[in-house]
């Protein structure tokens, strides 16, 4: 199987369209490159799921605030060709930033401000727009039976899923689990930026969720007892969280406040900070009896304590 590296939309929708008259299942994986293990784990389920795969690399300047890394964020094509070749994709399609927003472009897509506005969404208020505009425009180039999303990025699924159901987008939405390195910190393209004294730091973020992890598996309720386990284990390494929240994993709009139920997401978003450079990692877990998430819940307690 070969991969091609696509640029221009119309030879993209060329392709597209050759596939669906054979009647394929197409699987797609949209990403920012500079690609790691994890967005290989996407690749991968989506390559065993669907006749053919496609992986969009596109770094989207509208997901970026004004101070934000947009420059200096990780541009690989190379090296995430040969990732995406190991994994058995058809195609990358990489744009150009003209060739998806061309001169004139002036169309937002935003999901309402109770799941947009929360969260990340209270430090980066322009991020979730950029994201569902982005995706929406890849949803019709790729029209694709399966869209892969991961879990490290929970509030993002869950914005994408609430766009896909209200603008009927027929494709279905897979989120794979986060994908972690050895010591539990949940892989990402900005773990590049961390020097090693940071990247120790960046080791609490896993060790705190453990904590509520560890607490749920062994039937303690108490929010706010977790909560502080959470916050001290990450004092250690000097860190303090932009939040730490618990919230309905079904309907994040809701806060999970005295008592954890079954279904709860814990989410934190992290600035790890050293000499002056600042890097935002976000992670979460989600506290339920499903298989799964009990498994998710075990592989971070094996790394972490
Ligand atoms: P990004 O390139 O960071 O925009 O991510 C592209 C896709 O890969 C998104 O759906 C992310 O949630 C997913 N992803 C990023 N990091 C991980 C990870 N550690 N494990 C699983 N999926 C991930």
């Amino acid at each position: 199987m070969t991969l091609t590296v696509i640029t221009q939309k119309e030879d993209l929708l060329t392709h597209i369209n050759q596939q669906k008259e054979q009647r394929k299942k197409i699987g797609f994986v949209p990403t920012m490159g500079a690609l790691h293990a994890g967005h290989g784990s996407l690749i991968a389920r989506s390559v065993a799921e669907n006749d053919h795969t496609v992986v969009s690399i596109f770094v989207n300047p509208k997901q970026f605030g004004p101070t934000e890394d947009l420059d200096k964020y990780p541009r690989t094509l190379n090296a995430d060709s040969q990732l995406c070749a190991q994994q058995g994709a058809n195609i990358i399609f990489a744009p150009h930033v003209q060739g998806l927003y061309p001169e004139g472009f002036a169309t937002t897509v935003s999901v309402a401000p109770n799941l947009s506005s929360i969260l990340c969404g209270q430090f980066r208020p322009t991020h979730f727009t950029g994201v569902t505009t982005v995706v929406s425009l890849l949803l019709h180039l790729v029209q694709p039976t399966n869209l892969y999303l991961g879990q490290k990025d929970y509030q993002q699924v869950q914005i994408i899923k609430q766009m896909c159901r209200d603008l009927m987008f027929p494709t279905n939405i897979v989120t794979a689990p986060t994908f972690r390195e050895t010591d539990g910190l949940a892989m990402s393209s900005r773990n590049q930026y961390l020097v090693p004294e940071a990247r120790q730091k960046a080791a609490f973020i896993p060790k705190a969720l453990a904590k509520i992890a560890y607490g749920y598996l062994n039937q303690e309720l108490s929010v706010e007892k977790l909560k502080q386990e959470a916050l001290l284990e990450l004092k250690q390494a000097g860190l303090t969280p932009q939040y730490l929240e618990f919230r309905l994993a079904h309907d994040l709009t809701k806060t999970v406040d005295s008592h954890l139920t079954d279904d709860t997401a814990v989410l934190l978003a992290q600035p790890v900070e050293l000499n002056g450079i600042s890097t935002r990692l976000i992670d979460n877990i989600i506290l339920s009896r499903q298989p799964h998430s009990i498994d998710s819940l075990h592989t971070l307690l094996q790394r972490t304590l």
